[in-house]
């Protein structure tokens, strides 16, 4: 299964990922995870991609396309992977294509996550992800406490917000979204790889649906 999870930022495709990697046993490989990594080790990388991630804008594809063509390549690649936030623009997409193409594993199915411009503000401002684990949660479903905590990890770490999360960056994340990556929809939909879900319920009722959509034909 090589699938890729196509929707704005807050869509759920983090959350809904590390959900499939339980269920299916691939990895979840996330472009904005593998460049905050990169930002924070202060990698050649990481310095490259620092500016344009703190204002929202896209990371040059060169640099970006690097990294994935090294990471599909790792072993734990080999039986498939969840591509989450890659690839972003159709310069990307008609890369990947070519790379997949090429050693004969095309993507299997794409599937866009549908999520209201309202909701999608919501979900963004109550983002809190774990420093240990990698989980993501969200304020408006964790219990209230002064300091939020990993409910998951032994010693609790307190939950942090991504620097990217606040309003101005978030307006322009949005607008990058609608100019360079929505048009990924029909060209998905042209390779008859395209399904799409109502992204806009709890987590476990969402999963179920992505996990259906999968099994189910393209659009
Ligand atoms: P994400 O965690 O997917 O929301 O990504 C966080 C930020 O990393 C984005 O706002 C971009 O600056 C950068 N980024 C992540 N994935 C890509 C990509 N495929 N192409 C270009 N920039 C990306």
């Amino acid at each position: 299964m090589r699938i890729v999870l196509l929707g704005a930022p807050g869509s759920g495709k983090g959350t809904q990922s590390q959900r499939l990697v339980q269920r299916f046993g691939i990895p979840q490989v996330s472009t904005g995870d593998l460049l905050r990594s990169a930002v924070a080790r202060g990698t050649a990388l990481g310095l490259a991609a620092k500016d344009a991630m703190q204002a929202g804008k896209l990371v040059d594809d060169a640099i970006v396309l690097g990294m994935i063509r090294e990471r599909l390549a790792e072993p734990d690649a080999v039986n498939g992977y969840i591509l989450d936030g890659f690839p972003r623009n159709l310069v990307q997409a008609a890369a990947l294509d070519e790379m997949l193409t090429a050693i004969g594993k095309p993507l299997t199915g794409v599937v866009l996550m549908e999520v209201n411009y309202t909701e999608l503000g919501r979900r963004i401002a109550g983002r809190r992800s774990c420093p240990q684990c990698g989980g993501i949660f969200n304020v408006h479903s964790l219990p209230p406490a002064a300091e939020l905590r990993c409910p998951n990890c032994a010693d609790a770490p307190v939950l942090f917000q991504r620097p990217d999360d606040n309003e101005s960056t978030v307006a322009n994340r949005l607008r990058v979204y609608d100019e360079q990556t929505r048009p990924l929809v029909e060209y998905y939909r042209k390779q008859q790889l395209l399904r799409s879900i109502d992204a806009e319920g709890e987590v476990d009722a969402i999963t179920a649906l992505l996990i259906a959509a999968l099994a189910g034909p393209a659009a």
